[in-house]
């Protein structure tokens, strides 16, 4: 066990149907804590980058345009085995393929309009939080 910190964001459609309380309080229900937190509205630039790992797939250009469509809210979460337990938490990342209970089987539409983004390892959370956040935004 370790103690660690991973990149949460609240998704356009989720912030959109006021989603925000209802979603955090599953975080912090699994001993989560929220400890940086910011509602900002991404220009496609800004999504282009933070998801720069697929922009070969093909849906790249319609998820930039998406995470880029409406406020969304960018959080960290700190908490014992985080990155693993936020990724739990989340569910699978079609909405129809995600355990009942996960945020995404509950709250996501599709599998692009899935409520939630959470890093997917300990390496890429360092990165992803230092994309929103500087040092003095985490206040554990
Ligand atoms: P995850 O968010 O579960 O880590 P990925 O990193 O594979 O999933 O994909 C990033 C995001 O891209 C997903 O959360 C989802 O919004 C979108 N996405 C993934 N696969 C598809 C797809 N086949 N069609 C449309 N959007 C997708
Ligand atoms: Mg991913």
């Amino acid at each position: 066990m370790s103690l660690q910190k991973t990149l949460s964001i609240i998704k356009p459609d989720a912030v959109a149907r006021n989603l925000i309380g209802s979603i955090d309080s599953r975080f912090e229900q699994a001993g989560l804590r929220i400890v940086a937190m910011r509602r900002i509205k991404m220009t496609k630039e800004q999504a282009q980058a933070f998801y720069e790992v697929h922009k070969d797939k093909a849906f790249y250009d319609s998820l930039c345009d998406y995470m880029s469509s409406g406020p969304v809210v960018v959080q960290v979460l700190s908490g014992e085995n985080a990155v693993l337990k936020n990724r739990e938490i989340m569910g699978a990342t079609n909405p129809a393929n995600a355990e009942i209970g996960t945020i995404r089987r509950d709250f996501g539409e599709s599998i692009e309009h899935n409520a939630v983004h959470g890093s997917d390892s300990e390496e890429n959370a360092l990165q992803e939080i230092s994309f929103f956040f500087n040092q003095l935004d985490i206040v554990e």
